[in-house]
């Protein structure tokens, strides 16, 4: 099978933006914090599932038919899947592609799992993480300084 056939599994589209990359299975999950932004409530979504991929066996993929996507959706979905690429695309091409990581600064994004921090004490104080090295898979709390998996740290739900 060449590069060309493997393309062709996956409908071109004309305008839009294309996140790829997506490990299998989390693609819903992308589309659930997608669904969360209310300039987001019109957009065609496409949400294709189990791709093959080289890189990662099998991957995830969402079509969205819209120009621009917010740089704090971007910034949502780098936390929840770092390593995915957003491409936009005109006229059937690749215009601009970027593979997204997550900031080393996280605020009012996610939620401490501590109880007693006192984000959780009292909600109107907003919640702020800072990765704790460049790789950024652990951020630590700015308020109660305990240390996280950036992956086991929950979204607020709003
Ligand atoms: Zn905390």
């Amino acid at each position: 099978m060449n590069n060309q056939e493997n393309v062709l599994y996956i409908p071109k589209i004309e305008l839009g933006i294309v996140i790829d990359h997506i490990p299998a299975g989390k693609g819903l999950k992308i589309l659930d914090i997608i669904s969360r932004y209310e300039e987001m409530k019109d957009v065609v979504v496409t949400l294709g599932q189990n791709y093959y991929s080289k890189k990662l066996g099998k991957k995830d993929l969402i079509k969205l038919q819209m120009e621009y996507l917010a740089p704090e959706i971007i910034q949502h979905i780098s936390i929840v899947a770092p390593g995915v690429t957003i491409k936009a695309i005109k006229d059937f091409k690749v215009h601009n592609k970027v593979v997204v990581h997550p900031p080393k600064e996280i605020r009012n994004l996610l939620e401490c799992k501590n109880p007693k921090c006192i984000t959780n004490q009292e909600k109107h104080i907003g919640t702020k993480f800072t990765a704790v090295d460049d790789t950024i898979k652990e951020v630590k709390c700015n308020y109660c300084e305990r240390v996280f998996k950036l992956s086991e740290l929950d979204v607020i739900n709003r």
